[in-house]
């Protein structure tokens, strides 16, 4: 009697396990990217919209840096798709390698990332940026076309001094990201350096007018 009631409580444990993993496995593909094993763009959302929340009830800052890979079109049009995935995956590892447990890496879409920060200011983050510029730059990629290297253009925006809100955020750090694509790519741009450019050159027509 009592070998047949373990039985039953083995297969009971049996099929709890059987559901516990199928439900992390589940959870695992809703919540990340496929290629790169990056938090996926819903969950980012999400993610930093809570951050914010958070940050704003503590009165704490954090940063968003949003990034995208230079020309990376090229790298597919003279390497290959396949190549400009391993690419895509390497970048990520840069990414998670240079971030706190605590922080958010996501893939935001396509050649995008964004990195979320939490109780950072935007010195914090410049430093962290570079330091990803750096690493990105330095990893090389080899084919048959030949040695390859990829840069990154960086944007980086500060809640709550740059922007109050999600939406915000992320507008804020994407006209940073275009102001470092328009200044000739491999760097990093902060919001309020925008700020001050916007505003010296404001002043400048001032007195020139
Ligand atoms: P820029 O410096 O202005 O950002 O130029 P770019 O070439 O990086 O930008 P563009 O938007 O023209 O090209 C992005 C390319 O990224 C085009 C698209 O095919 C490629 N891409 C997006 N997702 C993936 C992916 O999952 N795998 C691969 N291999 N390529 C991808
Ligand atoms: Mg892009
Ligand atoms: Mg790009």
């Amino acid at each position: 009697d009592v070998r047949d009631m373990l039985g039953v409580i083995a297969n009971q444990v049996a099929a709890s396990l059987d559901n516990a993993q199928m439900y992390r496995r589940m959870e695992e593909m809703a919540t990340t990217d496929g290629l790169t094993g990056l938090t996926n763009h819903r969950t980012f959302q999400e993610r930093f919209s809570q951050l914010i929340e958070r940050s704003a009830r503590h009165g704490k800052k954090c940063t968003l840096i949003l990034t995208d890979i230079d020309h990376f079109k090229k790298v597919n049009d003279t390497f290959g798709h396949p190549m400009g995935d391993q690419v895509l995956k390497r970048i990520a590892k840069v990414l998670e390698a240079n971030v706190r447990k605590i922080d958010i890496v996501a893939r935001y879409g396509g050649e995008e990332f964004a990195l979320v920060l939490e109780e950072t200011d935007a010195e914090g983050a410049l430093k962290l940026a570079e330091r990803i510029r750096m690493d990105a730059a330095g990893q090389s990629f080899t084919k048959d076309g030949g040695p390859a290297t990829v840069t990154l253009s960086l944007g980086i925006a500060c809640f709550p001094d740059d922007a109050q809100d999600k939406v915000a955020m992320i507008a804020a750090s994407d006209k940073c990201l275009y102001a470092a694509k328009h200044a000739g790519r491999n760097r990093a741009v902060l919001a309020s350096s925008l700020d001050g450019a916007a505003q010296a050159s404001k002043a400048r027509a001032l007195k020139a007018g």
